[in-house]
């Protein structure tokens, strides 16, 4: 497949930045308020090591709901299938990511997928360590693992924002107590939330998580397979069904592959055999995703022909 230029993408990227008058930064977390909608990034790692990127590459973003994927894995390594799903679900879902309403219909009462936020609780209630601060290093030292950087952290301003905030998520996490999903603290099961969300990375850090899942698994430079494969294709599946949202659907057929978005403004991308991309961009359309990003995803798909549909 041909290969992502720096040149054109730089071209897109100036080109999208206008998108971003079409969205909104989300303002739910106080902190996130904050964001400079004007700010646009891409990166694509290729497998074969080269990378390209354009805009603010270098600047630091909360990743949110791109750390279901990251907590999905490693509660799949530690518990493997079964466990994992007697918890959660496995079925894309039109509502938007926060709903609770499915709590109370579905029977046993499980989240639908681990990529809306009730399903994200109940996975992160499956890490390992005994205490949060345990749970959260289990978390960080992963994602250290994955691109080979441990200065990777998360930003605490965010975290104690939306900590003292997700009254929504605490909701959810009480209701999912009550019927036996989740087990422990709820409190402490949302400090490890909350901090996993506002894990801090650029666009370049991202492509290179990306890149692990686009490779199957494998470290692109060692070849060591740091996600079992089954493992890395089950994350890779809910990312195409579910990773977007209640949009997930419309971004298969524009975008067509793996994807995970966060309110933050960031979508990470997976192109099998190819390379991992990431982009950023915070004004979000009215189902939290990058305006901007989305549109740029759009338009290198169609330029590099990425969907595998
Ligand atoms: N931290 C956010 C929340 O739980 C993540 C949601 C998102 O990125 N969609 O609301």
């Amino acid at each position: 497949m041909e290969k992502v230029a720096e040149r054109q993408l730089e071209k897109w990227v100036d080109h999208t930045r206008i998108y971003a008058n079409n969205g909104k930064v989300a303002d739910y977390i106080p902190a996130l308020k904050r964001q400079n909608p004007e700010i646009n990034a891409a990166a694509f790692l290729h497998l074969d090591g080269e990378c390209v990127q354009a805009g603010e590459a270098d600047y630091l973003f909360t990743i949110q709901s791109v750390s279901k994927v990251l907590a999905l894995a490693v509660a799949l390594m530690n518990h493997g299938e079964e466990a994992v799903f007697s918890r959660v679900g496995k079925e894309p879902t039109s509502d938007p990511f926060y709903s609770i309403s499915k709590l109370e219909v579905e029977k046993p009462s499980k989240p639908i997928n681990p990529m809306i936020n009730a399903g994200a609780l109940a996975v992160t209630n499956m890490m390992s360590g005994k205490t949060s601060d345990d749970m959260l290093q289990e978390i960080l030292e992963f994602v250290h693992q994955l691109i080979a950087d441990d200065t990777v952290d998360y930003d605490r301003e965010v975290a104690k924002s939306e900590y003292d905030s997700a009254f929504l998520n605490r909701s959810l996490c009480y209701f999912m107590k009550q019927n036996g999903i989740i087990t422990g603290s709820v409190e402490e099961l949302l400090d490890v939330y909350t901090k996993q969300c506002a894990i801090q990375m650029n666009v370049k850090q991202l492509a290179k998580v990306a890149a692990v899942f686009a490779n199957e698994g494998k470290d692109i430079e060692t070849g060591e397979q740091v996600i079992p494969r089954h493992y890395a294709r089950i994350c890779n599946t809910f990312m195409g069904t579910c990773g977007m949202y209640n949009q997930s659907g419309s971004f298969a057929i524009n975008v067509g592959i793996p994807a995970k978005s966060g309110v933050s403004g960031v979508i990470m991308g997976v192109v099998k055999d190819v390379g991992g991309v990431a982009v950023f961009g915070p004004a979000l359309d009215n189902t939290g995703n990058s305006v901007v990003g989305v549109k740029l995803l759009e338009i290198m798909s169609r330029s590099y022909q990425w969907s595998i549909f």
